[in-house]
């Protein structure tokens, strides 16, 4: 870097005095012209570096410029102070020759030891390595490159400034293609010449495309309910990315087109508006069970149970649905003696139902059932001669009632 830095200032010197002279040669007169293209071409500076002849220039101007040139870029090279101008002699002489000072330059430097022209790989003005030839270590970067990229590669460059040139390099400077590569190893952290390789990639990949929900509204149903009127399903979609990447490792990645290889479908949910819960109870009694009455509320004599019956039998086969009647809270789940199986359903008024001898209980204390919900299966269990429901009515939880004629009403309000 400080190397091309030092050639620029060289080259707006140059250009400066250029013009300089233009116009000093335009403005003398013809008088004097005669005499000043007579001088200038008659003296001359000629130069040796360490006793041997490096070539000779016109002018003073011409003389520093091209050992000021000389002088840095090998002190450069060689990291010592004015390796150049310490050697120099220089002696004027009447002659017509001017090799001009980029010939005089390039003479220096051929004669510096430590220095040679190679054709090497510059990074950021610095010279890493050299080979034979241009080709060599262009394809020396090639395969830095090509060992790095996948088949989708746009692109690839450098983030430094890589050349090629056939320059004044140190005459140490390695020139093991395998060191060389080392250096350059893009990423690398061990070499303060790696190089930074930004790759542009065409990668394909598949995505999900996520459903959405919609929701509607039933005013038959309660607040707290709701049911999927239809299942919902992702869709998806092929992808084609622009990957970038900085030495491997991935900076962005821009999805550049696509493909919907399947739709999504969304799903769509019913909502409840009406006022209260689904477990609210109705204030009506609904059947618990299907079956036959076998059995009556009040006084009887049988081989089994009380004389005095406090519920109404259903009898049906093991394993009939048992419902709630009303919605309410379970308040009791378990086995009770005579009942067996048994589950105790308290309602919002207080009213209490018993389903006893159940084969089996499908909810548990503590839970709100709704009217008509599934909360058991018709059994033998307790004090039975055969399956059936014995259906309780207690209200405030008090001494039962007939529950009959809660049914029978229901049933007259066609419920
Ligand atoms: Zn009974």
């Amino acid at each position: 870097m400080a190397k091309d830095t030092g050639r620029r200032r060289g080259a707006s010197r140059r250009s400066t005095r250029k013009t300089l002279t233009l116009l000093m040669v335009t403005a003398v007169t013809a008088l004097f012209s005669w005499w000043n293209i007579a001088r200038d071409s008659l003296i001359c500076y000629a130069v040796s570096y360490e006793g041997e002849s490096v070539g000779q220039v016109a002018t003073r101007w011409e003389l520093m410029e091209a050992v000021e040139e000389a002088d840095a870029l090998a002190g450069e090279l060689l990291g010592e102070d004015h390796p150049v101008a310490r050697g120099v002699a220089v002696t004027t002489s009447i002659s017509r020759r001017d090799d001009g000072p980029e010939a005089l330059t390039a003479n220096l430097l051929y004669n510096v030891e430590g220095i040679e022209k190679r054709w090497a790989i510059l990074v950021d003005g610095e010279p890493v390595g050299t080979l034979g030839s241009e080709e060599e270590l262009r394809s020396l970067i090639y395969s830095l490159i090509s060992e790095r990229i996948g088949p989708g590669a746009v692109s690839a460059e450098f983030e430094e400034d890589v050349r090629v040139e056939y320059t004044f390099v140190p005459a140490d400077l390695t020139s093991d293609p395998e060191e060389i590569a080392r250096l350059l190893s893009p990423g690398s952290t061990e070499s303060p010449v790696s190089l930074t390789l930004v790759t542009r990639e065409r990668e394909e990949g598949e995505e999900t495309i996520p459903h959405v929900t919609t929701y509607e509204y039933d005013d038959e149903l309660f607040e707290d309910e709701e049911r999927v009127e239809r299942e919902g399903s992702d869709g998806e979609r092929k992808c084609l990315y622009t990957v970038l990447r900085r030495n491997g490792e991935e900076i962005s990645r821009e999805l550049t087109s696509w493909e919907v290889t399947e739709e999504p479908v969304s799903e769509v949910i019913v909502k409840g508006t009406r006022e209260g819960s689904r477990t609210d109870s109705q204030g009506y009694f609904i059947w618990p069970t299907n079956g036959i009455i076998s059995s009556y509320f009040g006084y009887r004599s049988t081989s089994v149970g009380n004389s005095n019956h406090k519920g109404l039998d259903i009898a049906n086969s093991v394993g009939t649905n048992v419902y709630a009647a009303d919605g309410g809270v379970v308040t009791f789940a378990g086995w009770s003696g005579a009942y067996g199986n048994i589950v105790k359903l308290t309602h919002d008024d207080g009213t209490v139902t018993y389903y006893g001898h159940l084969s089996s209980i499908l909810t548990s204390e503590g839970e709100r059932v709704a009217q008509g919900q599934l909360i058991a299966l018709m059994g033998r269990t307790g004090n039975v001669s055969g399956p059936h429901l014995h259906f309780e009515v207690r209200p405030s939880g008090g001494s039962p009632v007939d529950p009959l004629g809660y049914l029978e009403l229901s049933e007259l309000r066609g419920k």
